[in-house]
């Protein structure tokens, strides 16, 4: 398949001159005296904009992905990243894009805000994905495949041959969603960025790296795509925080990994223990730190939780997911109170 990127791009975004800030005119170590940006000389160091394009924490940050600092987009959350992939390739009230159901809510609600059509393919029974059917529902005007792996709120991490072949017959852009991939054992795509022209790889700090709260979104794509989503951001999308917050984090990712392990095991734990709950009717397998169950009653469960102070996500409304419960995987404590609440439950 012969893969033209530029063809794909909105023609406003191809034509665009990007916002050019001070930080970007201005390249260089030497200067001392910063008189450029109407910044507060006081205050010292929040008083200056931060390097828009988070040089320093790209770096930092490639070795661990296995990929080039200029394959690297970082925004407000993985959420950003998924805005601009339809600020970009897709015309409002003309493009398309297809994905599977059920996946991650935002992506249609972007599609919405954005104004462009949104198709969804079901998901079989066991979760996995209609190759033919998903490339089907395409036409002229898909930009974009949407494919979260593991899928949130399924669980479940899809076959790679599935997605290899979304990937060479598609002629658009697949986004593959890796957000719990560190909780799978799978190998990750983003180590496919120099086979895929067409691919961009979502990652984040918010579940593996436990760093929500900084809100911290990764895009790894071709040096190419990565341009455009440069282009297109807010000047200065990362602030200063975020940037320092994470690169302390990984000056010492010790704790990352110990939080991984015991996650992982937390996990060995909750899920036999869910499948010996009465009122519990299916565990689904998962490769995330989340567990989706189907249960007698997930409405008056969940109220019933809630009524124990114990908060999980009522999946009952989402197509397929009747009676479905989502279940973050907590702390062992977390963890024995939840499986003691339902093993209580009347
Ligand atoms: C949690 C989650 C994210 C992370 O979003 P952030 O904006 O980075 O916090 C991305 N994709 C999926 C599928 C998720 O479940």
């Amino acid at each position: 398949m012969n893969f033209e990127l530029q063809k794909l791009v909105r023609p406003n975004i191809r034509a665009l001159e990007p916002y050019s800030c001070a930080r970007d005119e201005f390249k260089g170590m030497e200067a001392h005296v910063f008189l450029d940006a109407n910044e507060n000389p006081f205050n010292d160091p929040i008083n200056r904009y931060p390097d828009p394009l988070q040089e320093k924490l790209k770096e930092r940050l490639a070795p661990f992905k296995h990929v080039r600092p200029s394959q690297i987009f970082l925004g407000n959350g993985s959420d950003e990243a998924i805005d601009l992939v339809y600020r970009i390739f897709c015309n409002p009230g003309k493009d398309n894009v297809v994905a599977i159901s059920p996946t991650y809510g935002m992506y249609k609600v972007c599609a919405d805000v954005n104004d462009v059509e949104y198709r969804s393919v079901p998901l079989s029974e066991d979760w996995q994905i209609d190759t033919k059917a998903l490339l089907k529902a395409t036409d002229a005007h898909t930009k974009v495949i949407w494919i979260c792996s593991p899928n949130n709120p399924t669980g479940n991490d899809f076959p790679r041959e599935t997605i290899h072949e979304v990937l060479t017959s598609f002629g658009g852009i697949v986004v593959v969603d890796e957000a719990y991939s560190d909780f799978s054992t799978n190998q990750p795509f983003r180590d496919l960025l120099d086979s895929y022209p067409n691919l961009i790889v979502l990652n984040t700090f918010s579940k593996a790296w436990a760093s929500a709260a900084i809100r911290l979104g990764m895009a790894f794509a071709s040096e190419e795509i990565i341009g455009l989503f440069n282009k297109v951001k807010y000047p200065y999308n990362v602030n200063l925080l975020t940037q320092k917050k994470a690169l302390s984090m990984l000056d010492d990712i010790t704790n990352v990994e110990n939080w991984m392990v015991q996650i992982r095991r937390e996990r060995e734990h909750v899920l036999p223990a869910l499948q010996e709950i009465p009122i519990v009717l299916k565990v689904f397998p998962t490769d995330a730190n989340f567990v989706l169950v189907r249960v007698t009653d997930a409405n008056r469960i969940y109220r019933y939780l809630i009524e124990q102070g114990i908060v999980v996500r009522n999946r009952h409304r989402v197509q397929q997911c009747g009676n479905c419960l989502r279940i973050t995987i907590g702390t062992r404590q977390e963890n024995n109170e939840l499986l003691g609440a339902l093993r209580f439950y009347k």
